[in-house]
């Protein structure tokens, strides 16, 4: 049987039956099914907004619950065990930055990273500023501590020139950014009792008079590594109409820690002890709705499932929709860490989904034999095996595919420090197309692959529907494949699929690499 063969006809019984060949369980998977669940998603953002945020299905809001509602309610009427599995997540309100006095204004303003929480009312302090040109600025580097380059650890300095001899207990200290790092600029502030740090942009070339942010954090080593106090950014000509005499302002930067849900759906095989599983993160970032990052990946994961609840696997399978990706990966590391070792030496592998419907797409696979990529992680054994269906995959529909690193930077990383096999499916992000990859996938040169990540515009216009068409065939077919079988990645035997033969060519290779060493070589091997 050839790929092509495949209906894209639904079938009024793909409910209903056991879809436990290639060609029911295809002819049943559509870009239709799949856009349904996406329109859902959009749905359920603009249905549920946010008190802060709005349009969102990011960690801690209502459109994130309403999503797992969703998607849980669906499983469940399909027969699957499913099991909300809560994770601790930060609800982080948006940071204000409000100036009182001399003039009543609201600044744009933003957290550093290691910022402590409060809301606090006090007068603004300017540390040793300069705001006349060309603006050399050491603000706040001189005090209680000191540092013997950026990045190095912080130490106390008893002796020498203070910054901040003078400052008044509870102020709000204003400091300039440059001259040192932003760790140390704050230690010395909060140990000259300062209730609050605002940094503002220096002023002293053209990129470096928008809101400054950055981190805050003091390095390992320091002589104080947790900041007690709200650290906010403001720009260049905010922190100058900040530091006009009789200034006071009110700063709050405040977070709430929340419960969300995992979402697990198990169907169980013949074989309990050989567990299949795949999964994709269901929050967005609080910018907007996450229709392509990564409502797509959840759809196509969940219309999946949908269409194997009728299955009598050989092998468990499991399905996970995942809380709290967006704010370091936290739903999917929860989970793993909560695995026994026995647990965890049952999941035979993990595919990871996110983002597979870019707009201005290309097809790419986790590099797990390093074939472009060194990968910046250790590579479970088996990982290849799992590289090789999806890439066999789209060579036998004559698709050019690419690699993209093996990097860990998604929901498969704590599967991958688990030892357990991994690998997943990539259509880009924030990086832009080359001309080279135009002229092999069409889309636009010079134009990020998705050129509303992690934007308000990530809505149900901002996915590409013969890519996620695609895509959600592969993520059907890769599942039944190694519902069947995981002899390829662990040694498990299994069952060949039921019905007419697949059979898979080798992998062409990757096509129009965009980074990396391995990129010519790799083309130069297509030759
Ligand atoms: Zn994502």
């Amino acid at each position: 049987m050839s790929p092509q063969a495949v209906s894209a006809a639904p079938v009024a019984a793909c409910d209903t039956r056991s879809n436990n060949t290639y060609q029911k369980l295809l002819e049943c998977m559509t870009g239709e099914g799949v856009t349904e669940h996406l329109e859902a998603f959009q749905k359920i953002a603009e249905n549920n907004p946010d008190p802060e945020y709005g349009t969102t299905r990011a960690a801690g809001t209502p459109g994130y619950q309403a999503s797992v509602d969703y998607v849980a309610g669906l499983l469940e009427d399909a027969g699957y065990t499913v099991t909300l599995d809560p994770v601790e997540i930060t609800y982080a309100f948006p940071p204000e930055l409000r100036q009182l006095t001399p003039v009543a204004a609201d600044y744009e303003t933003g957290v550093f990273s290691g910022s402590g929480e409060g809301a606090v009312t006090g007068d603004v302090v300017p540390v040793d500023i300069n705001l006349t040109p060309p603006r050399a600025s050491t603000s706040g580097c001189d005090g209680a501590y000191t540092e013997a380059a950026v990045g190095e650890p912080i130490v106390a300095d008893p002796t020498g020139p203070d910054d901040f001899a003078g400052f008044p207990d509870g102020a709000i200290a204003l400091i300039q950014r440059g001259g040192c790092s932003f760790a140390l600029k704050v230690l010395n502030a909060e140990a000259a009792g300062a209730s609050a740090v605002i940094i503002f942009n220096q002023g002293n070339t053209p990129d470096r008079e928008a809101l400054a942010l950055g981190n805050a954090t003091p390095p390992p080593g320091s002589a104080d590594t947790e900041i007690g106090i709200p650290v906010v950014g403001a720009s260049f000509a905010d922190g100058s109409a900040l530091a006009q005499p009789g200034s006071t302002a009110y700063v709050e930067v405040i977070t709430e820690t929340r419960i969300d849900y995992n979402v697990i759906a198990e169907l169980e095989g013949k074989n309990p002890d050989n567990v299949v599983m795949a999964g994709a993160h269901l929050d967005s970032v609080t910018e907007g709705p996450g229709i392509n990052d990564n409502g797509s990946g959840s759809a196509a994961l969940l219309e999946t499932a949908l269409l194997m609840a009728n299955l009598n696997p050989e092998n468990t399978l499991r399905f996970a929709w995942w809380a709290g990706e967006e704010q370091g990966l936290l739903g999917s590391a929860d989970y793993v860490a909560g695995l026994s070792e026995a647990e965890r030496d049952r999941i035979a592998l993990y595919m990871n989904y996110d983002m597979v419907g870019s707009p201005n797409y290309i097809f790419m696979v986790y590099d797990a034999d390093e074939s472009t990529f060194e990968a910046p992680v250790v590579v479970p054994a088996g990982s290849e095996a799992i590289e090789d269906v999806y890439e066999s995959y789209y060579t036998a529909l004559g698709i050019p595919y690419d690699d993209t690193e093996f990097s860990g930077r998604s929901d498969y990383e704590a599967f991958i420090l688990a030892g357990i096999p991994s690998s997943g499916l990539f259509t880009g992000a924030e990086v832009p197309k080359t001309e080279e990859q135009e002229a092999i996938w069409g889309g636009t040169a010079g134009e990020q692959f998705d050129p509303c990540y992690h934007e308000a515009c990530d809505t149900i216009n901002n996915v590409n529907a013969y890519a996620l068409d695609v895509n959600s065939d592969l993520i059907a077919f890769a599942m039944l494949t190694f519902a069947y079988s995981t002899e390829s990645v662990n040694g498990v035997p299994g069952k060949e699929v039921p019905g007419p033969k697949f059979v898979l060519p080798e992998p062409a290779g990757p096509e129009g690499t965009f980074a990396g060493e391995g990129a010519g070589a790799a083309l130069g091997a297509l030759n």
